[in-house]
């Protein structure tokens, strides 16, 4: 069996003072794949202790400096694009279009942090101040396993950028990618501890991050729990933190909307990453006379969602039994099973796989309307006119995302402006990767990309009498 028994601590693979052992399960098969030797506290403190170190050359390295070490990791990712998306679907069972397209985006978002660089003023004259953008220190950057090279890579492109220095832990159920990962930046040659990986549990590698007095700030992607955790625990030593949670995103279909387009639209955005997406469309918001049309259209499409192929299965056994409860808790609650349900698809005996599921006449005070489910899960609601439709996309505790489509411009628009989320997207999906993300409530704090995500890792100083 595979073995995973080294963490990447000042530019070097050594092996954890850690020495719990972590078995990681494939959850399409079920069958251990592999199995990881954990970091501990300590490790977490070399981490730290070396990203300390290199934070002095990390700062006063040039903006061209800085650019060129982005190109490198860029092409040092895009070396092994094969290997990584491999490892990828093996880990977690995740269909092989997503895995392509979360490692592309994982180079690329190098290249594109790079071209923010180059446009940022660090420097700017506000009166008789001269404010210059400084970087923080050590950032702690805890990411989730949904995307786990995706996190890194987007989370790493702007330390780097702004000048400060890394201390990284994925989720301990992604430790075959990030070794895997690990290989290619190391291969990049920054500095030594210009970024360290330590993969270890979160409440003890995390929570060492959350509370040491030498890191400045926390990057965190997970669930909204943890993020709390995390900010309570980062106050104390007033740490700086970017937190990026779950999400309950409302899809809004007006009643001019084109069916034919917005269904499978909407099965699409319902089910990325097997429904494991923190921006995963799963309240279909539907005029009240148009319901009838709208399961139609449902149940014509929904055979556009294969397990195994465009849907895999949830993480782990925990999950699985997770969103199983789920749907037993909707069933309860009174909202009916338009598909899917309890149990496996049919024909698949192994595997963590959910079946895409889909609940009508759903109240948004349920629980399948209020909570992250994590899962190929859709809940149905209806609406009488614009007013209660916004209402009750915003009746969440979340704002991460929001789905809107009709023809009529100027309607759409509109109610695009009065949805509480941090990304707004109209009859379609788009990718702008210079545009904030992050989202608004409890899906978090501040926002990644662009400058808006530079600016998060930066701290302003005015210098004046000069
Ligand atoms: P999680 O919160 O369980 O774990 C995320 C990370 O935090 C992991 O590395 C974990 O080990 C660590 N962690 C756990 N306890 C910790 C603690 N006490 N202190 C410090 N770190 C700790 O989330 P997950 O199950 O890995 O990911 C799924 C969640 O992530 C979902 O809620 C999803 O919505 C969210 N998510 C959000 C975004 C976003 O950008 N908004 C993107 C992807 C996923």
């Amino acid at each position: 069996m595979k073995i995973i028994d080294q963490i990447y601590l000042n530019g070097r693979f050594v092996t954890p003072h850690g020495e719990e052992l972590f078995d990681l399960i494939n959850p399409a098969t079920e069958q251990i794949n592999a199995r990881v030797r954990l970091a501990d506290e300590t490790d977490t403190r070399h981490a730290i202790a070396a990203a300390k170190a290199a934070f002095p050359l990390m700062r006063g390295a040039s903006r061209e400096q800085r650019m060129a070490w982005l190109q490198r990791l860029h092409d040092a990712v895009k070396a092994r694009e094969e290997e990584l998306i491999a490892t990828m679907v093996a880990e977690y069972g995740c269909p092989q279009g997503f895995a392509e397209s979360t490692v592309k985006r994982s180079s690329l978002v190098f290249l594109q942090t790079r071209d923010v660089l180059a446009r940022f003023p660090f420097e700017r004259q506000i009166g008789h101040a001269r404010v210059v953008m400084e970087p923080l220190g050590v950032v702690g950057l805890i990411t989730p396993w949904n995307a786990n090279y995706g996190f890194i890579a987007t989370k790493l492109s702007t330390v780097i950028a702004s000048g400060s220095t890394a201390v990284i832990k994925p989720s301990e159920l992604s430790a075959q990618q990030t070794a895997l990962f690990t290989e290619c930046l190391h291969a990049a040659g920054l500095p030594e501890g210009a970024f360290n990986i330590v993969t270890g549990r979160g409440d003890v590698v995390g929570a060492e991050i959350t509370r040491h007095p030498d890191v400045a700030k926390i990057s965190f992607t997970g669930s909204t729990a943890v993020g709390k955790t995390i900010a309570r625990g980062a106050v104390e030593t007033m740490k700086r933190v970017t937190l990026e949670l779950g999400g309950k995103s409302a899809n809004i279909l007006l009643d001019d909307a084109d069916l034919e387009q917005a269904i499978p639209l909407a099965l699409q955005v319902m089910s990325w990453n097997s429904g494991q997406a923190c921006i995963a469309g799963t309240r279909l918001l539907v005029h009240e006379n148009r319901l009838d049309a709208v399961k139609e259209q449902i149940l014509k499409h929904i055979h556009q969602l294969v397990s195994g192929q465009n849907v895999g299965a949830a993480v782990t056994a925990r999950q699985y039994q997770r969103v199983q409860a789920y749907i037993r808790q909707g069933i309860e609650e009174g909202a009916q099973l338009l598909c899917g349900g309890e149990g496996r698809p049919a024909g698949m005996d192994r595997g963590y796989y959910v079946r895409p599921t889909v609940f009508v006449n759903v109240r948004n005070e349920m629980a399948i309307a209020q909570q992250e489910i994590f899962g190929p899960v859709l809940s149905v609601i209806t609406w009488r006119d614009d007013e209660e439709a916004i209402k009750i996309a915003n009746d969440t505790v979340y704002g991460l995302q929001a789905y809107v489509s009709g023809k009529d411009t100027r309607r759409v628009r509109a109610i695009a402006e009065r949805l509480i989320a941090g990304r707004v997207f109209i009859n379609g999906v788009y990718d702008e990767p210079h545009a904030p993300f992050g989202g608004f409530k409890q899906s978090g704090l501040g926002r990644e990309f662009g400058t808006f995500g530079l600016e998060g890792y930066l701290e302003p100083k005015a210098i004046m009498g000069q």
